[in-house]
């Protein structure tokens, strides 16, 4: 009979993959595995905090791929499998034959690097809301009823994590939805790096919305591209960089404080994103080397690991491609393309991925990095040099449309998913 491809892993990168087998090949057998009846998206995922969506709104359905393209799907929990015999297996007692597997479980939150945090602490009062579900409503709720004049406290983790402008943009939507509910609140983003991909174009739209004073360092650079305001009074918003010592030691859950390596820093509501690793799932199935992230050949995402196993989007090492969902999304399609010419004799060409992340500094004011990636010397590397970001001296007509952009991309790029 055809071949049997199985994919663990119904989110952006597995389902992408179980949809595109199924274009290039409508006579294979593609099954995903997922512990979830409904996917809840990530991506966009914090516009929920600021009111602009619903918990609702994140969900998707399996139902198009079902339906219209013909992927079967086993709702349960991936426990382990015999990479051998290839058969994977789950919590539920199933037993699920494959000719290739394709994994992609997205990341773990590594909660327990904080002193005084856990995943239980986590679930009850200091949500990381980074995957998508209860804790993402328990941080919507805990900010809503923040005491006026309060103080909301972002830990940005440290590199190499799942959507890397996201938690400057989490930062700024609050920010914003501030001022309209709570104008004394502030916001104090903790930080253990320096840096962080589109600072530029961020950290100029705080400058403009929300009075940000932009540190030194960054403002001579600037300076010369484009005017830099001088704000008198403190912005709501504060950036506490790593060399400024914000790097998270430890959190004080009874007494709300979060204590850094410049002190302690008191907090009405604490949302810290910890440090990321491959899903669990990669770690039992022994996917994943010491860095906790899955080693692949970089042209087909085959695992180095074990044989007749690709894994792709967040869980693997893409080298300059970043942990997201547009990049789970381009390499899925590599991976489908891979295994069509590897099962049909056939070499396959040689691939090219992209990807954009776009982020807002505000409703109406998006920003973006846009990249282009080719295989040189056996690592992904970026080939575009310019026009990586939004311009410097773009105009307020293109920033307004660099945030249309980025909600016309949420809708677009869930239906090349999953529709
Ligand atoms: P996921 O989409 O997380 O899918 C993994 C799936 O595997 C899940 O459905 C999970 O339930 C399932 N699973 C795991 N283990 C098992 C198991 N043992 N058994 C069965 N099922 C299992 N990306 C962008 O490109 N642009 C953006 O603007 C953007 N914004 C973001 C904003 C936020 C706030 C966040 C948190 C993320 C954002 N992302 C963005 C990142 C994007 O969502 C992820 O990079 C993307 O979802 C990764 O896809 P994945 O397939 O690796 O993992």
């Amino acid at each position: 009979g055809s071949a049997h491809i199985v994919v663990v892993g119904g989110g952006v990168g597995g389902c992408t993959a179980a949809k595109y087998l199924k274009l290039f090949d409508p006579g294979l057998r593609v099954t995903v595995v997922e512990r979830n009846p409904v996917y809840l998206r990530p991506y966009g995922s914090s516009e929920v905090l600021n009111e602009h969506v619903t918990m609702q709104d994140l969900e998707v359905s399996y139902d198009t791929l079902k339906n219209n393209y013909g992927v079967e799907f086993v709702i349960d929990n991936v426990v382990g499998f015999d990479p051998q015999a290839r058969v994977l297996r789950t919590a539920g007692g199933q037993s699920i034959g494959y000719d290739r597997l394709i994994v992609s479980p997205g990341i773990q939150l590594m909660y327990d690097s904080y002193e005084g945090l856990n995943a239980a602490v986590a679930h009850q009062s200091l949500p990381a809301a980074w995957i998508p579900g209860p804790q993402t409503a328990l941080l919507a709720r805990q900010l809503r009823g923040m005491r006026d004049g309060g103080t909301f406290v972002i830990g940005a983790p440290p590199n190499p994590y799942r959507c890397p402008p996201g938690p400057y943009e989490r930062a700024a939507l609050m920010v914003e939805w501030f001022g309209r509910h709570n104008p004394r609140a502030k916001v104090i983003l903790l930080d253990p790096k320096d840096k962080f991909v589109t600072d530029e174009t961020m950290l100029l739209g705080w400058n403009r919305l929300y009075k940000f004073n932009i540190p030194a360092d960054y403002r001579e650079r600037l300076e010369s591209k484009v005017e830099v305001l001088e704000h008198s009074r403190p912005s709501m918003l504060s950036w506490v960089r790593g060399q400024d010592g914000g790097r998270i030691l430890g959190v004080d859950v009874a007494g709300n404080r979060v204590e850094t390596e410049a002190g302690m820093v008191e907090a009405d509501v604490i949302n810290i994103i910890p440090p990321m690793k491959a899903g669990m799932i990669a770690m039992d199935l022994g996917l994943a080397d010491e860095s906790g992230w899955c080693p692949v050949g970089r042209r087909d995402f085959a695992s180095t690991l074990q044989p007749d196993v690709h894994v792709i989007g967040d869980a693997c090492i893409a080298d300059a491609m970043p942990k997201s969902g547009f990049a789970a999304n381009t390499q899925a399609k590599t991976v489908a393309r891979a295994i069509v010419e590897e099962l049909a004799g056939r070499p396959s060409p040689e691939p090219i991925w992209e990807n954009t992340c776009y982020a807002l500094a505000g409703t109406d004011y998006g920003l973006f990095v846009a990249d282009v990636f080719r295989l040189i010397d056996g690592r992904i590397t970026r080939v575009n040099q310019a026009g990586r970001y939004l311009p410097l001296d773009a105009s307020p007509m293109q920033i307004r449309l660099a945030a249309r952009y980025q909600q016309s991309w949420l809708r677009t790029f869930t239906e090349d998913c999953f529709a």
